[in-house]
């Protein structure tokens, strides 16, 4: 697979870029790249497309600051789903708000005059996974309830666009007589209507249906990041093409151990004489639990760092690491027994604290931490 480049240097615009800037930027590029000037030139087709692409992603505002934070790997397409990328008659259907109705389908040949499919509604759905499913990835299969073409629906020519999908309106101006075509808003483009329907269809002839979806999560995913699983949601109406179904990931915390991106923190309680003369201490993973040795003479505060125990990176290369946080259990009641053993300590020399400088301080081990 090549490497996505990324959409601000597609349309070369920065990444601070006003919405009229991006707009400005893609209508160039689309005017360069376009088919009609470029016959049987792939080259010109891949960086039309590719342009195309990026634009549907940052004319969008949310689709924007979902890129901006996580890059192509929030968009769904490459994240494992469907091909992403869109069609011709996506790009097209994207030029009416582009070009102006003026310059719509009918000054680009001919050939993209005629009515248009009409795109489906996405689908939203929510799934909720736990983090030692987001830790190794996850096969799913969901029970969607999405609208399908109705069988036994019938449609007819569009009476008020003749099926061409445009109405054409001439007005006189300063300049003379100017046609501008704009998509009929009685069919949304499609030139056609429904005759006749089941009487269970709506008025765009579909009708709700459950659907099974199986789908594979890439490990890494985040709380909150959506990925879109292409001509998987609503059918589009008069047989156009279904729209996408979008799945938001919800993580369910887990019930001890914290995750900061990639990482993964746990807070570890030791018993106050394991500390003092070393221990084992059990402790969980995202896959199940691990043993860690606590060294003798171990101080509260200590973070142990266990390499690759973490989260994989979400499509990217290397795991985050599990901190294991030592908190020195100080016992809050002592029976009389034990008061007496300790207070024979008391005055112990060893129990006297004399850090020295590999007894490091808190703000010195936050910075080892995170270099
Ligand atoms: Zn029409």
């Amino acid at each position: 697979m090549s490497e996505k480049r990324d959409y601000y240097e597609v349309l070369g615009v920065t990444r601070n870029a006003s919405e009229a800037d991006i707009k400005k930027a893609y209508r160039k590029l689309a005017l360069k790249y376009h088919p009609d000037k470029n016959p049987d030139d792939k080259d010109a087709e891949e960086k039309f497309k590719e342009a195309a692409e990026a634009y549907e992603v940052l004319s969008d505002s949310e689709k924007r600051s979902r890129y901006d934070q996580f890059g192509h790997a929030g968009m769904g397409g490459a994240g494992g789903f469907g091909g992403g990328g869109m069609n011709m008659d996506d790009i097209f259907s994207q030029f009416g708000d582009i070009f102006g109705g003026a310059f719509g389908g009918g000054s680009f040949g001919g050939s993209r005059g005629g009515p248009r499919v009409v795109k489906g509604t996405n689908l939203r759905v929510k799934m909720k996974l736990t983090l030692q499913e987001i830790a190794e990835g996850v096969h799913k299969k969901i029970k969607v309830n999405k609208l399908v073409n109705a069988k036994d629906v019938t449609y007819k020519t569009c009476s008020a666009c003749n099926g061409t999908g445009r109405i054409t309106r001439v007005s006189q101006t300063f300049l003379g007589a100017m046609q501008t075509q704009t998509t009929c808003n009685v069919c949304r483009g499609a030139g056609k209507m429904i005759d006749k329907k089941p009487a269970d269809a709506d008025a765009n002839g579909l009708v709700r249906q459950e659907e099974l979806i199986e789908l594979d999560i890439p490990a890494g995913v985040m709380d909150g990041m959506q990925l879109s699983v292409t001509g998987k949601g609503n059918a589009g109406p008069f047989d156009g093409i279904p729209g996408d179904l979008i799945v938001v990931i919800e993580e369910i915390p887990h019930e001890d151990l914290r995750r900061d991106g990639d990482h993964l923190h746990y807070d570890a309680y030791v018993n106050f004489v394991d500390a003092v003369l070393g221990s084992s201490v059990e402790i969980p993973t995202v896959s199940g639990k691990a043993k860690i040795k606590v060294e003798p003479g171990t101080q509260s505060g200590k973070v142990l760092r266990l390499k690759g125990k973490g989260l994989p990176v979400l499509q990217g290369y290397g795991t985050g690491d599990l901190f294991v946080h030592i908190n020195v259990w100080t016992p809050k009641k002592v029976s009389k027994e034990e008061k007496e053993i300790l207070e024979k300590l008391r005055e112990s020399p060893n129990f006297e604290p004399t850090p020295d400088h590999n007894d490091k301080g808190f703000f010195q081990r936050m910075k080892d931490m995170f270099h």
